[in-house]
């Protein structure tokens, strides 16, 4: 089969912008398979079609497409002329030797002025595939799905639909900013966001030298696996060491944790500001450590102006555990590391901090220095999907 037909939900249903989402997603899929051979891709009513040179591995090809945001499902077909007898041959030689016990034929005629019409080739390939296997036609719920599309030049066939990934393509809502911890949450909430359509700008905070660079490592092992859906990605490393130390200096413990996430955030928007990026994201979830709960988040939140948007929010753990699992960060996360938070903070930190005792202690500090410490000694990596040919 040298060709895959890829279905789209819900960017059909955005009527104005119909045709830019569409360029994205097929943009996005040329990136995703651009060295598997790609011949042409096509426009189709509600689907696209992309066509191969031939000699791919079909499993990469699959687990390829499984990742680019804004595809439903698709299947693998083959290309045949417009012919029912060729096609009918072909059906029947593909299904040679599988066994099912219920099929339904669906065709979508893309070229109106062929001579049978759709009901009608489905009335009669459908008759020949019963014929050949024994199988009885089921429309509702039938084990074997035989897709058939008759274009202008050529027609196509194949068998069942794999899942897509669903969401809308990269790019299509813009550039945010992903807090990247090498925790279990924050690669989660940055997928959650690149689902929904935005292309993300990665930033870790590292406390080397004070701790071990496992954290930096393990980021840079989840970015690699993040960038497999958006092919391009971009790193700060940000050193956060020595800003901690100022404001360990300066500040009692309970309230250590709170000052070190609103510096992040600053950080994170000069970030934003310098990427053209409209919100920050974190990997937060109400209540599930000390310094999530709601009136910590609101005097978190105060430090920026940007937006920030918490993806798993009312996510459990448990279920951000599975995400994790799914989507092949877990593992990753897994590994030990020194986290930079922990980093000279109490083991209750405040659950209640009030905005006023964390603008008195922040008054002791020259909070513009410390977001030029962190700009200025930031820095970059790029991560490319797939890797490029050496
Ligand atoms: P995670 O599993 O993502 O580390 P967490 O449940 O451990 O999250 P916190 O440690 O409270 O939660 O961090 C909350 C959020 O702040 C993280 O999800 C992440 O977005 C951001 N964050 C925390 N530490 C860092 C860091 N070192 N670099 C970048 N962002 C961070
Ligand atoms: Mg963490």
């Amino acid at each position: 089969m040298d060709s895959v037909l890829i279905r789209y939900h819900e960017i059909a249903l955005k009527k104005g912008n119909r045709r830019y989402f569409i360029e994205l997603l097929k943009r996005n899929l040329i990136s995703a398979v651009k060295d598997l051979g790609i011949k042409e891709i096509r426009s189709l009513p509600a689907r696209l079609l992309l066509t191969f040179k031939a000699d791919y591995d079909t499993e990469v090809l699959i687990e390829r497409i499984r990742s680019v945001f804004g595809v439903a499902n698709f299947s693998m077909v083959e290309r045949t002329p417009r012919d029912i007898e060729i096609l009918r041959d072909r059906i029947l030689e593909s299904l040679d030797g599988s066994r099912f016990s219920s099929f339904r034929i669906d065709t979508q005629r893309g070229d109106k002025t062929f001579a049978l019409k759709s009901p009608e080739i489905n009335r009669q390939l459908g008759a020949a595939v019963k014929n050949q296997t024994g199988a009885r036609v089921n429309l509702t719920n039938a084990e074997l799905t035989v897709t058939v599309e008759i274009l202008p030049r050529d027609a196509f066939f194949g068998f069942n639909k794999i899942a897509g990934p669903g969401g809308l393509p990269v790019g299509a809502s813009g550039r945010v900013v992903a807090l990247i911890s090498g925790g279990i949450d924050s690669p989660v909430g940055a997928y959650r966001m690149m689902q929904r359509g935005c292309r993300l700008i990665f930033v870790h905070f590292h406390s080397a030298p004070y701790l071990d660079q496992t954290s930096q490592q393990k980021v840079r092992q989840l970015v690699t696996e993040l960038t497999r859906c958006q092919f391009q990605s971009r790193l700060y490393l940000i050193p956060f060491g020595e800003i901690q130390r100022q404001i360990v200096a300066a500040v009692a413990r309970p309230l250590r944790v709170i000052l070190y996430r609103r510096m992040m955030l600053r950080i994170a928007e000069q970030v934003a500001r310098r990427e053209k990026c409209q919100a920050l994201v974190t990997g937060e979830s109400l209540a599930q450590v000390a310094s999530q709960t709601l009136e910590n988040m609101a005097v978190i939140q105060q430090a920026a102006q940007l937006p920030v948007l918490r993806p798993l929010v009312g996510m459990d753990k448990q279920e951000i555990i599975d995400q994790a699992r799914r989507i092949g960060t877990y593992e990753i996360s897994s590994i030990p590391d020194q986290d930079c938070c922990q980093l000279f903070v109490p083991k209750h930190p405040a659950t209640r901090a009030r905005l006023a005792d964390v603008e008195q202690d922040e008054s002791r500090l020259d909070i513009e220095a410390l977001i030029r410490l962190g700009t200025t000694n930031a820095t970059e990596e790029e991560f490319i999907f797939p890797a490029p040919a050496r």
